[in-house]
């Protein structure tokens, strides 16, 4: 309980208490922490005393980004929220509440972290059974996909957060009744999202030094919501012999509160049955995945009206974080801070629990029907397409808040 009101639909309980970067129009970027409808200002708090050591905690949280703070590494980034915690739970509002609070709606959300690298993994069997259906029917899952977390190495410099929109990318592709493999130069007519949560490295690795599964979670920090855009007439044309390209590097978007691990312990769940057993580096042991409901709206430019396009679990996954970062790095690949690591589309074994418009309309052949009538075999120049992440039950949920883009149309 706390003496601030929390409303119990709220994504930012105090189980939660995730870090973000914002600022409240004075382009002054600050370090915060998400409680209900507020945010806890982590330089007042600093200054208040909160935590100790005022000039250190000021400056890091001064930076524009959390990177110097995550690398601090757990014990203090958890003794932080403990500390914020025990000022929720005081007894009586404490005299420097309105000093240390923002109307969260007053607050612009900013990237809050600077993204060294980001790979995307390809975890959910059945995102990779349905696009494997699509592009090559007689041979959906590769042999290779049972055997390791399949992943390519994606493009940080164009990885956006929450808010900013998303320009509908040009490039090379196959029309319908053109010249076999003949490509013309155009915008994508087949732009998707991909629903996908990442998480973020906390502590980076030296070059030539793998991280075991079983010491892989030392150097998540936590999770963020993930829309991996994708053009996916540029993405088939390209995609042979070298993986994904530009239909995919033009943008990603994540959600502003990165989640803390931690915070998700309550919500840990076994994963799917692995056959064939995993090799040695990549056996786990005990609750590795976890289970955080997830829904995509799709919102177009005539209507206010979101319409659902998608429910899934990120309990469906195949392969488990701890086994992507093992993979990852057991060749001596390092990681560093920041790092993301995408999950992959993360589609659930019903067609109303796929994860990208690929799969809700089987490649475009069944489009969806809209509140406004409209219809959608992918997405449209006007779209506000909004993902929603959250775990647990009204009162205590550890939500992510939502990761949203509008689609602009192509330039000129
Ligand atoms: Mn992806």
């Amino acid at each position: 309980m706390s003496w601030l009101h929390i409303s119990p639909d709220s994504d930012f309980s105090l189980q939660n208490l995730p870090f973000g970067i914002f600022h409240t129009g004075d382009a002054q970027p600050r370090a915060g922490m998400a409680i209900g409808g507020h945010i806890v200002d982590l330089v007042a708090a600093a200054e208040a005393g909160l935590f100790g050591k005022r000039r250190f905690f000021k400056k890091i949280f001064t930076q524009a980004t959390l990177n110097d703070f995550i690398a601090l590494g757990k014990p203090v980034t958890n003794r932080i929220r403990r500390k914020v915690r025990e000022w929720l739970e005081q007894p009586t509002t404490p005299e420097n509440a309105l000093q240390l609070l923002v109307d969260r709606q007053t607050a612009i959300m900013l990237m809050p972290i600077r993204v060294p690298n980001y790979t995307d993994f390809y975890s959910s069997i059945e995102h990779a059974t349905n696009v494997g259906k699509m592009f090559r029917p007689d041979n959906p899952l590769l042999p290779n996909w049972r055997w390791m977390p399949i992943g390519y190495h994606g493009r940080a410099s164009s990885i956006v957060v929450s808010g900013t929109p998303i320009r509908r990318p040009k490039g090379q592709i196959l029309v319908p009744g053109g010249q076999p493999d003949t490509p013309i130069f155009g915008p994508s007519r087949q732009l998707d999202f991909e629903l996908e949560l990442a998480f973020v490295i906390g502590k980076e690795s030296t070059l030539g030094e793998p991280i075991t599964a079983e010491n892989a979670e030392e150097h998540i920090f936590g999770l963020v919501l993930f829309n991996d855009w994708s053009a996916r007439d540029i993405q088939r044309w390209e995609y042979v012999p070298l993986g994904p390209f530009l239909g995919k590097n033009f943008g990603s978007s994540i959600s502003p509160w990165i989640v803390p691990l931690e915070a998700l312990k309550p919500y840990r769940v076994k994963g799917p049955k692995q056959t064939p057993p995993p090799l040695d580096y990549l056996k786990t042991r005990g609750l590795k995945n976890l289970d955080i409901s997830l829904s995509v709206t799709l919102t177009s430019s005539n209507d206010s009206v979101p319409t659902l396009v998608s429910r899934s679990n990120t309990k469906y996954l195949y392969w488990n974080m701890a086994q992507q970062l093992a993979h990852h790095t057991v060749n001596g690949c390092n990681v560093q801070v920041g790092d993301l690591l995408a999950s992959g589309t993360i589609s659930g074994p019903t067609p109303d629990s796929y994860g990208s418009m690929l799969e809700l309309t089987w490649g475009g052949r069944n489009p969806i029907t809209l509140n406004d009538g409209t219809t959608r075999p992918f997405l449209q120049d006007g779209d506000v397409l909004t993902m929603h992440a959250w775990a647990g039950e009204e009162g205590e949920k550890v939500g992510f808040g939502s990761v949203e883009g509008e689609v602009l149309g192509a330039i000129e």
